[in-house]
């Protein structure tokens, strides 16, 4: 296996599907291929096309992981990145994401122009709807751990077991490959 970059997207997976990420991490991005993602993509690109501002981000982590970012769009000034959703299912694994930009940003020494930390939101145009994350000591600690779990799946030979919860894999891409 090529190595391996941890990417916001990979978190989000890893948090929702150990499989998923697992499948991603090995070539099979179906994700591209599904409409649903397509049409989320669309909508998020439409919706904040006057505000849109891609920000990328590397880190090389603690133990040399390389830690990467494609963050949505950040208002620098006042310090929020922007995290924009279909729909909140899946919500933990979207403040995952987040709370992983926002930890790669400090890891960066990326702060406001007053020194405090930024601050996440996600936004669901759908739904009208916006939510903050912030991150914590806790939860910093908690994504150290996640993304040194995320390399080990990831070199494993073979994926990890199905969700027993086959009604959480009905909006997967991978259903198919995973109950086909
Ligand atoms: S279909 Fe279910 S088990 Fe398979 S990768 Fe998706 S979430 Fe995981």
């Amino acid at each position: 296996m090529p190595e391996l970059s941890i990417t916001g997207t990979l978190v989000n997976y890893f948090v929702l599907c150990r499989r998923k990420a697992w499948l991603a991490v090995h070539g099979l991005w179906m994700e591209q291929e599904s409409e649903a993602v397509a049409l989320g993509r669309l909508l998020d690109e439409t919706t904040y096309a006057d505000e849109l501002q891609h920000v990328n981000v590397e880190v090389e982590g603690h133990e040399g992981l390389r830690l990467a970012g494609r963050i949505d769009w950040a208002e620098l000034r006042d310090g929020v990145l922007h995290e924009t959703k279909r729909s909140p299912s899946g919500l933990e694994a979207h403040r995952w994401q987040l709370r992983f930009y926002l930890w790669l940003l400090k890891l960066r020494g990326v702060t406001r122009p007053d020194g405090r930390p930024f601050e996440g939101q996600l936004n669901f145009p759908r739904q009208r709807r916006t939510e903050a994350v912030t991150l914590t000591a806790d939860e910093e600690a908690r994504l150290r751990t996640l993304v040194q779990e995320l390399h080990q799946t990831a070199a494993l030979p073979t994926p990890p077991p199905r969700l027993e919860n086959r009604r959480f894999c009905k909006k997967c891409a991978y259903e198919e490959l995973c109950f086909g």
